[in-house]
């Protein structure tokens, strides 16, 4: 039988399209905590470098992204030449996927790790290999139990979104120390400005002391930049030639070179948005804990929160209730947790909405 029309190779069908967290479009006040969005928007410096780059919409950009990559290597004492940026992290993790994994080549990441793992691994004709997790936390043992001749990649998020759980530094060396050199562990860090713990590093030194690890990060997040589209990886310089050999010329906008490197620069901006993160983190996980809810013990700027599986007050039925308060949670159907929504940090507003919320759907008003 003859094909009559382009079909798509190998694994490319057998991508589950990315769906995004849910936002209203009704009439009506919205609450969007569905895509850990910061509710407080962006450094008012990197929203007048956006606008200042508006009168140079003609021009092609720096290719290389030079003034952002200073500037990411001036706030964390990093060479620029060992920093490639891309459009997003999504996009640094796809280009990695493409730069080192060929058809039969294996990816490791875990039960519930970020849905993008998978997705770039098939686009590249990869083959995702899924390890269970401990307790809704990556498990550092079962990572290297599935290390095999053809694995190529592990990638972990640290912290994991949507799970919220972290490894400490200790058992990413661990990792570390037990893969095969030839394996490349990509450490997602797209929420680590989040993270208060001691014992947390996002991986700055494994990638400045071996050839084998690289950290990818986010200005969707903390800096409250989704819209622009900017992330940014520290390599090993092996890492960041191959990157920089398959990336677009111009895979940067100049808007978005411009504010990113406004944005990296205004650190108080950062710091009082970390601060009014744990208190309402904090928060949120002490009220909907009061209100019976299970809740994962999170990190980042968003929280799991699990609900019974009793007819009339499981996730499914919960998410309703919200929705028809306007408030959005990301359903988590696709990253196997059926029973849980996951919940990002919202103003004091939303805050207090959702749990006001779930006050009344659980009937305890
Ligand atoms: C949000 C998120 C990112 C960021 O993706 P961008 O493409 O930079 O917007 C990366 N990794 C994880 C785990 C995330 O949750």
């Amino acid at each position: 039988m003859s094909i009559d029309r382009p079909v798509p190779r190998g694994g490319v069908t057998r991508i589950a399209p990315y769906v995004p967290g849910k936002g209203g479009d009704s009439g009506g006040k919205v609450f969007k905590l569905s895509s850990n969005e910061t509710p407080l928007g962006a450094s008012p410096d990197a929203i007048a470098a956006f606008v200042a780059a508006g009168a140079h919409l003609e021009l092609y950009p720096d290719g290389s992204s030079r003034a952002l990559r200073d500037a990411i290597g001036q706030r964390y004492g990093l060479d620029p030449a060992r920093i490639v940026c891309g459009a997003g992290s999504d996009e640094l993790l796809n280009l990695l996927a493409h730069a080192y994994l060929g058809p039969g080549d294996e990816a490791i990441f875990t039960e519930h790790g970020f849905l993008v793992y998978k997705i770039a691994t098939l686009a590249a004709g990869g083959e995702p290999v899924v390890v269970p997790e401990k307790d809704l936390t990556a498990d550092v043992d079962a990572i290297l139990a599935a290390v095999s001749e053809k694995t190529r990649i592990v990638f972990i998020a640290n912290p994991n979104n949507p799970t919220g759980t972290y490894l400490p530094i200790g058992e990413i060396k661990r990792l570390h120390e037990g893969l095969p050199r030839r394996v490349l562990l990509v450490l997602d860090a797209a929420y680590a400005e989040y993270v208060r713990r001691n014992d947390y590093e996002s991986g700055i030194e494994l990638v400045a002391s071996y050839p084998n690890v690289v950290m990818t990060r986010t200005f969707s997040k903390i800096y409250g930049l989704a819209s622009l589209r900017i992330g940014w990886a520290y390599c090993p310089e092996g890492v960041a030639d191959a990157l920089n050999r398959i990336r677009g010329p111009f895979n940067l906008s100049g808007p978005a070179i411009a504010a990113g490197a406004a944005a990296i620069a205004d650190e108080a901006f950062v710091q009082s948005s970390a601060e009014h993160n744990s208190r309402w983190l904090e928060w949120l996980t002490r009220e909907l804990e009061a209100l019976g809810l299970k809740v994962t013990p999170s990190v980042g700027n968003f929280l799991l929160v699990h609900f019974p599986s009793d007819a009339g007050k499981t996730a499914a039925d919960a998410d309703a209730a919200l929705v028809a308060s306007g408030i959005y949670l990301r359903r988590l159907e696709s990253y196997g947790l059926p029973g849980a929504l996951r919940l990002s940090v919202g103003t004091e507003e939303a805050n207090r909405a959702v749990v006001d919320t779930l006050t009344v759907f659980l009937g305890k008003a």
